[in-house]
């Protein structure tokens, strides 16, 4: 047993879960006050908390998890069966999965090499195309992929011209801005996750994100059962149970505190991983084009083969050391092998060759070191 707990501690994980130790006073303040549940104070407190982070008169409702916040935002928009959204094909299936329980359709769209995220061409094509077959998509999910911002301005314009409402899936990039502006506030609807590996965490949870407080106030009642005013238990539409409970609100009250010290900590980790590892024309890093402002949430790396990206996956899972393949795109998923698709290839090249890197904002110096020493002695 105690063998087992060593071997735990000393792995160095992707992007492991880093308490502050200001959760502690937050989830005691709700013990005390038997705040267990219902909802409660620190529901609120964490919900202003985001909101005043983030700003531009955002309206956020704490959820159970970042998927959640997608299906609740689907129904929102009146999402339904035959209805078609388009989704960016590079992503975690927590992206895509929501679309499918509204009985729509995902149509895939590939990514551009700047930022990872929606090729905005490709998107304008996929657009005219579905127009072209009789069916116009009633939204749009977009990602922030490993922390960087989607182009935004771009995305807008088509969104606007073609009046197709946008999902901002912002689960990987709280902290992250474009033209100084926060990530999270770009999509008519925009989510957050607070998973355990994300930039802060709740154990579990997410948010929804809109501009107006009759969405804010819809979404609540939708995420609590969709109970009718009054003391009866009295139903005329399908609800849903995706509150997050006021002591998870806590850890995340507490979080909040450090958000900007881990952004901080994260982006050290890029910038260590780059120095350690520029000389090495093998390894490609994702830059931050001019305006934009990653969170680096993962450091993730494009190596020249797949036969690379896979002999460093297994040497440092030798060295007990975790590092993953870049997210497998959903277009590849025998899950959504059916759906249509308008592809160029960038999302199988990334997963293909891309590795991320450990990034977690509690990794040391020390473990830095060893895993660029390690993948330096690869390519000696
Ligand atoms: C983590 C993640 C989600 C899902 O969030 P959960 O809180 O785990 O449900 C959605 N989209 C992306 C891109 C994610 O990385």
């Amino acid at each position: 047993m105690i063998k087992n707990a060593e071997k735990l501690n000393s792995r160095i994980w992707l992007s492991a879960p880093h308490m502050s130790g200001y959760e502690d006073e937050f989830i005691k303040k709700a013990f005390e006050s038997n705040w267990i549940a219902p909802l409660g104070p620190n529901l609120e407190g964490f919900e202003k908390d985001i909101e005043t982070f983030l700003g531009h008169q955002s309206q956020v409702v704490a959820l159970n998890s970042g998927t959640a916040a997608i299906h609740l935002a689907l129904v929102l928009l009146n999402i339904g069966k035959g209805d078609e959204v388009i989704c960016q094909t590079k992503t975690f299936v927590a992206s895509v999965n929501p679309v499918t329980y509204v009985g729509a359709t995902p149509v895939f769209v590939d990514s551009e090499s700047e930022t990872w995220n929606m090729s905005p061409e490709l998107l304008e094509k996929a657009i005219k195309d579905r127009l072209k077959k009789g069916k116009k998509p009633k939204a749009i999910i977009i990602i922030n992929l490993y922390g960087m911002p989607y182009h935004v301005d771009r995305i807008q314009e088509l969104s606007e011209q073609y009046q197709i409402p946008v999902i901002e899936d912002s689960a990987e990039a709280l902290g992250s801005k474009y033209k100084g502006k926060p990530c999270g506030t770009f999509g008519d609807l925009s989510i957050l996750s607070f998973n355990g590996n994300k930039i802060i965490t709740t154990s579990g949870g997410g948010a929804l994100i809109s501009k107006s407080e009759q969405i804010k106030d819809k979404a609540i009642f939708l995420a609590t059962q969709a109970k009718n005013p009054g003391v009866e238990y009295s139903h005329s539409e399908t609800g849903y149970n995706y509150r997050m409970s006021n002591i998870l609100a806590g850890i995340g009250r507490g979080q909040m505190k450090v958000l900007e010290d881990y952004v901080e900590l994260r982006r050290r980790n890029f910038d260590y991983y780059f120095d350690a590892l520029k000389d090495i024309n093998e390894i490609i890093f994702l830059k931050e084009p001019i305006n934009y402002y990653s969170n680096r949430w993962l450091t993730c790396v494009l190596l020249e083969t797949n036969k690379m990206r896979n002999d460093l996956l297994k040497l440092l899972s030798d060295n007990n050391i975790e590092a993953r393949p870049s997210w497998k795109p959903m277009h590849q998923q025998e899950l959504f092998k059916s759906f249509p698709k308008y592809l160029n290839g960038q999302a199988d090249k990334l997963y293909e060759r891309g590795l991320c890197l450990p990034s977690g904002s509690s990794l040391t110096k020390d473990d830095l070191l060893k895993i660029t020493t390690l993948i330096k002695s690869y390519f000696e």
